[in-house]
């Protein structure tokens, strides 16, 4: 029972894959879950072409993706990820309506696709089962015993946040989300009361935010007061800054860990068993 998390992009904003992104990875938004019924894909950065060879070594023949939101560094990996392409997988992809005129998630995918930006269309991926777009807020049970809940988050042109409960076992997915220093966001906190494993956007420090106020992003001494008044029990500090560099990513570790030691950097690479 229980859930395996990996974490195949940790990067925020941009892969960067340089001798100083090794020890914590370069690759772009991604994680999968997998439970005793199915695996389940959050955004389809860099670190999704990973996971695709993963789940086709594995034997792996359907998988749901979830999209927080579209901006590059969650949906240019999406191209690379082989099991789209294959006949018999069943791909189930979900995209959240955020702000802006309704585009729909198959639209903003197949764009990215389009001549001269690509060689081959979105249309030939035979392995997308369905498609479809949602409202924030919705409850989906992608397979048996497995329910995700969503929540709106506070980014430029929108974002959704996930909450998975499957196995006795609870899972937040909260990236890109920037706070209201001194207001703990009532969204965030509902999606990861009482979480096994909080996933959250630590792309600044509290040094560095108040000169990035209205990017859209957070902090990990914000993730670790929203961890203590919501009762998780871990914390993944995640999307990374391209700016912070393994020696940067070292020190923040450091401290983020003397400052609650249920807090870990996650890395390219890593799993984590919850629940
Ligand atoms: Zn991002
Ligand atoms: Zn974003």
């Amino acid at each position: 029972m229980g859930c395996k998390v990996k974490f195949w992009g940790v990067r925020g904003s941009i892969a960067c894959p340089s001798p100083e992104h090794v020890v914590y990875g370069g690759n772009t938004s991604c994680i999968s879950v997998t439970t005793d019924a199915g695996v389940i894909v959050f955004d389809a950065g860099t670190g999704i072409r990973s996971l695709g060879g993963e789940l086709m070594r594995l034997g792996v023949k359907e998988a749901h993706l979830f999209f927080t939101h579209t901006h590059w560094d969650h949906i240019n990996g999406f191209p690379f990820f082989t099991p789209a392409y294959v006949p018999f997988f069943k791909l189930h992809i979900h995209g959240a309506r955020l702000e802006g005129p309704p585009k729909g998630i198959r639209h903003v995918l197949s764009a990215q696709m389009e001549s001269p930006n690509f060689p081959v269309p979105l249309a030939i991926m035979q392995g997308i089962a369905s498609d479809e777009d949602f409202d924030v807020g919705s409850v989906f049970t992608p397979y048996d015993g497995v329910v995700v809940r969503t929540g709106r988050l506070r980014h430029p042109n929108g974002a959704c946040g996930y909450r998975v409960e499957a196995g006795g076992a609870a899972i937040a997915y909260i990236t890109d989300t920037e706070h209201l220093p001194g207001q703990p966001d009532g969204n965030v906190l509902a999606l990861v009361d009482g979480a096994d494993l909080m996933i959250y956007d630590c792309t600044y420090t509290d040094d560095e935010f108040p000169a990035r106020v209205g990017w859209g992003h957070s902090t990990w001494q914000e993730a670790v007061r929203l961890a203590r008044a919501a009762g998780v029990k871990r914390l993944a500090i995640f999307h990374h800054d391209p700016d912070h560099t393994d020696p940067v990513m070292a020190r923040i570790e450091a401290e983020a860990t003397a400052a609650w030691d249920g807090a870990f950097v996650a890395r390219d690479g890593m799993e984590v068993a919850v629940g």
